[in-house]
């Protein structure tokens, strides 16, 4: 039976340790970590979200600003938001919660936002930062995984890794993070031939393709370590009842049998995702005062 990387707990410890450095830098610097997320529309997936968001930014000592919008509002109300957060000092974060309504384009808002300020990290120069191996801010979920994958193994280098998913908020960020770490990446995609044999041959599987239980125990080489991004609602009869249940995009009954150690759905990236978000927030306050943190350090 595979090791359960316990991502809850993970992300709580993380959370401690960004309140911890937070504080430092209120006594050091007299600087409080600010977080603005913007939300537009009535999206309820995306409601939760922001709300949550906030709530742990609070709990961590910083502060949060929340900016609800209405669906009606134009393309010019919101860039003029995100001129004034991006010239506001007393904000160290900003975040656009997506989807953004259809009459918006996400990339030009987006690619608004001071860079120095893009703590999802989907701007184009913290992607290419990235790509280069500079420091800007890596996107959360990518991030997330790559703290659990080093505190479950150690050194990645020279270890086969295959991301399956090549979207540019987890699979592409999620390869550029394990090439850093100097694993031998292989990304898999909807085009790919033999999934199951690519998989096969990894020692860490990362599964972000947004598909139910895809990725089969059948396909993974005994002792790798899974980490599941997926999030699916699915349908499931119980009792003569129909319920929904959270899973991941890795079948985790089959897989936990081989594997050697594995993320849980729910418990496992999920939680991270914030927590990231918290620590780029500090990261980007502390770079006013120019201190780099390391990952590491968290
Ligand atoms: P996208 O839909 O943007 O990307 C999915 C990727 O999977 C694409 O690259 C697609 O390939 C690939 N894919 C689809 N079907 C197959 C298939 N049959 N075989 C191989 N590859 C396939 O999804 P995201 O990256 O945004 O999200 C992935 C999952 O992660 C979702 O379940 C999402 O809910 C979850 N998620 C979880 C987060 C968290 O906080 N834990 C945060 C973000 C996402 P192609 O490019 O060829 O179409």
């Amino acid at each position: 039976m595979a090791t359960i990387i316990d991502g809850k707990a993970f992300a709580a410890k993380l959370r401690e340790n960004v309140k911890k450095l937070s504080d430092e830098l209120k006594a050091s610097h007299n600087i409080t970590p600010g977080l603005a997320v913007v939300i537009v529309g009535e999206d309820p997936a995306s409601q939760v979200y922001v709300r949550s968001k906030g709530k742990q930014a609070t709990e961590v000592g910083f502060n949060s600003y929340e900016h609800k919008l209405p669906e009606t509002t134009s393309r010019d109300e919101l860039v003029k938001l995100i001129d004034d957060l991006n010239a506001d000092d007393n904000v160290h974060g900003i975040l656009v919660q997506l989807p953004l309504p259809k009459h918006i384009g996400e990339e030009e808002i987006i690619n608004r936002i001071d860079a120095t300020k893009d703590v999802d990290g989907f701007h184009i120069v913290n992607s290419g930062l990235l790509a280069t191996g500079g420091k800007g801010f890596v996107p959360c979920t990518p991030l997330g995984c790559t703290m659990l994958l080093k505190d479950h193994l150690g050194d990645l280098s020279g270890l086969n890794a295959v991301v399956v998913g090549r979207s540019n908020i987890v699979g592409k960020p999620m390869s550029s993070l394990l090439l850093q770490e100097s694993c031998t990446v292989t990304v898999a995609h909807s085009r790919t031939k033999d999934l199951p044999g690519v998989v096969r041959g990894a020692d860490i599987v990362v599964a972000a393709v947004g598909r139910p239980e895809m990725v089969r125990g059948e396909w993974i080489k005994p002792g790798a370590t899974v980490i599941d991004v997926g999030i699916n609602r699915i349908e499931v009869e119980e009792n003569g009842e129909t319920k929904t249940r959270l899973v991941g995009d890795v079948h985790y009954e089959s897989a936990e049998k081989v594997a050697g150690a594995i993320t849980p759905v729910p418990g496992g990236v999920g939680p991270m995702t914030i927590a990231c978000l918290l620590f780029n927030t500090l990261q980007s306050a502390y770079r006013r005062v120019g201190i780099e943190l390391s990952d590491d350090r968290v």
